[in-house]
């Protein structure tokens, strides 16, 4: 498939793999922050072709995983009123809360219903005008664009039966709070391409100079990857210091102004609670005032709701890359993706999710899990 097969070619990747080796004198560890990158690099084996000085550790860049138990619990309550349409993508309805999840919500019957786009939610809320439609805007600068323009239309529509119950979180303050770790062993970042498509590279060029830390802006397929690692390494063994782009045929230091543009019209920066990693600040996005009537925390009076993670799931240790997800013990024996006790097992893009689904189950069946 063109635009596709050309950055899996396999002759290409092992050029890369060589050249990797050819300058790479000592160890280096490297964290990839999106989980779509993640699953590219387990699905592939890129991690088992490189160099053994070379550690690739997993962030937390899938917003399924990073998601709270709070707004998990939230989104339930919401649901299970009976004027409520719920809608979330796909991935969502999987995620444990503290008790259940929106699955089995919907299976005492609240009225959840998957969609593919905000403005989809936006619709039902034109069509059915004695529900209370509430959409689950979940994800990275990526999705925000699309959830910002949803509530933006729905005011100029004058809908008031259409809500958000927001979940966005922003790369940066994640990475920073990463990097602030006293005993943080990372040496170098992929960013994500599609993250820099909205937002520019712009604030990674002051968390490099800060940190001292190379970063380079990673694209997703096999290839990307391979060169996005020799950049970081070519980097590292010259002691450079500074913001490389590899996916420059998506990706502008500057990002896409007009998205920006829908983004901050609607939402300012707020703290967010991460799944795993607690609250970090300004690394969540809310409603701005004038919007606020569109806020499902705020019209269904859910934000005190405060619960415990399970002590059982080690999720929070992976998402900041001090555990792989075979080191759980909980991993294939009592989680799997058929019945997950954390959201990194159950989103595609959770780490657990892809060890599980491409390197083996730790059931005797396969004992290829990762370690070089
Ligand atoms: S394997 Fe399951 S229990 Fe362990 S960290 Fe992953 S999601 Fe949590």
């Amino acid at each position: 498939m063109k635009f596709v097969d050309e950055y899996r070619d396999p002759q290409a990747a092992a050029k890369f793999t060589q050249k990797i080796s050819e300058i790479t004198t000592r160890p280096w560890t490297i964290m990839e922050i999106c989980g779509g990158q993640t699953h590219a690099i387990v699905k592939n084996g890129i991690d088992l072709l490189l160099p053994k000085e070379i550690t690739l550790l997993h962030g937390p860049g899938c917003p399924v995983c990073v998601t709270a138990v709070e707004l998990i619990d939230k989104a339930i309550a919401i649901a299970l009123q009976d004027e409520v349409i719920f809608c979330s993508f796909g991935d969502m309805l999987r995620v444990p809360g503290s008790r259940e999840d929106l699955l089995s919500a919907r299976a005492r019957g609240a009225d959840i219903r998957t969609v593919y786009s905000p403005l989809d939610a936006v619709k039902l809320a034109e069509n059915n005008p004695e529900r209370k439609v509430v959409f689950f805007a979940i994800g990275f600068e990526t999705t925000a664009p699309g959830n910002a323009a949803a509530v933006y239309q729905a005011k100029q529509q004058g809908l008031s039966n259409f809500f958000l119950l927001v979940a966005q979180v922003l790369v940066p303050p994640a990475i920073e709070a990463i990097l602030s770790a006293p005993d943080c062993a990372i040496q170098g970042f992929l960013a994500a391409g599609h993250v820099c498509t909205i937002m520019g590279y712009t604030e990674y060029e002051k968390l490099s100079a800060k940190y001292g830390i190379p970063m380079v802006v990673t694209g997703f397929e096999p290839l990307d990857i391979l060169q996005g690692i020799y950049m970081t390494i070519a980097q590292l063994e010259q002691g450079r210091v500074t913001v490389e782009n590899q996916y420059s045929r998506g990706v502008s230091r500057e990002g896409n102004r007009e998205a920006r543009r829908v983004m901050n019209e609607v939402f300012e920066t707020v703290p967010r609670k991460w799944r795993g990693l607690g609250e970090i600040d300004g690394s969540g996005l809310g409603l701005k005032a004038d919007y606020r009537p569109y806020d499902a925390e705020i019209k269904f009076k859910l934000s005190d709701l405060s619960v415990e993670e399970s002590s059982e799931c080690i999720s929070g240790l992976i998402l900041q890359g001090r555990k792989k997800p075979y080191q759980c013990p909980a991993f294939g024996a009592n989680c799997s993706p058929e019945h997950p006790l954390g959201a990194t097992m159950v989103s595609s893009e959770g780490a657990c999710a892809a060890y599980y689904n491409y390197r083996g189950r730790k059931d005797g069946k396969s004992d290829v899990l990762g370690e070089k």
